[in-house]
């Protein structure tokens, strides 16, 4: 737990967060400001700054992330008529919270841009 990160605090529960799902490894909660319908972010508990810092030993947790939004889609009743995942990674990624997260959009037609 990195004690000025904002994710670490919602996952230790010193910051309030909706959560849609939690287990050992990871939480799921939603977007404080919300760009689609339904907008969640999802975490690793573990402090993990970004998807440039996963360690080899850590990649597999990538896949689990992935495995997780497909999901928390299918909860969420999004996962028919599609979704975005997308993880920034760094400043020039548009990574604002340096604590690796995965957002899962979606309940709208999405844009075509990415960036
Ligand atoms: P990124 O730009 O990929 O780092 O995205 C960070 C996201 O975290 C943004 O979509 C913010 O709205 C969201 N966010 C920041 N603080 C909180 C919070 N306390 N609870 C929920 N979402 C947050």
């Amino acid at each position: 737990m990195a004690k000025e990160c904002v994710f670490c605090r919602i996952v230790s529960g010193e910051l309030p967060g909706e959560v849609v799902y939690q287990d050992e490894s990871f939480l799921a909660f939603r977007d404080v400001s919300p760009q689609a319908p339904t907008h969640v972010l999802i975490v690793p508990k573990e402090h993990i700054t970004s998807l440039a810092d996963l360690t080899d030993e850590q990649e597999e947790l990538a896949e689990r992330l992935v495995t997780l939004a497909r999901h928390v889609a299918q909860g969420e009743g999004i996962a028919k008529d599609g979704y975005r995942l997308v993880i920034n990674c760094g400043p020039e990624g548009g990574q604002e919270v340096p604590h690796l997260h995965l957002h899962l959009l979606g309940g709208r037609r999405l844009s075509g841009r990415l960036g």
